[in-house]
């Protein structure tokens, strides 16, 4: 029986600057969006979370669920995303 893994799945990546309060979003990996004084930006698409700036300058409005997925899936996103991602499975 296979072994299932939680993953998670970026629904929105996208944060509010509180500086010029721009909502920001990155819509894909690749996707660098910085916000408008520059005090903020976002990245990484629905495949995960990347934010560059002081964290005191953004409100964080992004929203994911959590997938359930088979080992071979889930090692072929930690292949691809893993260095920027926390995992809880390894615990
Ligand atoms: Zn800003």
């Amino acid at each position: 029986m296979a072994r299932i893994f939680e993953r998670q799945r970026i629904v929105y990546n996208r944060i509010k600057c509180l500086k010029c309060r721009d909502i920001i979003e990155s819509r894909s990996v690749h996707d660098y969006r910085p916000c408008s004084c520059g005090a903020c930006a976002v990245d990484g698409g629905h495949d995960y979370l990347r934010r560059t700036g002081d964290r005191d300058n953004w409100q964080e409005m992004s929203f994911a669920v959590v997938e359930k997925v088979e080992k071979e899936e889930y090692d072929v996103w930690k292949l691809l995303f893993g260095n920027q991602l926390q995992d809880e499975n390894q615990a």
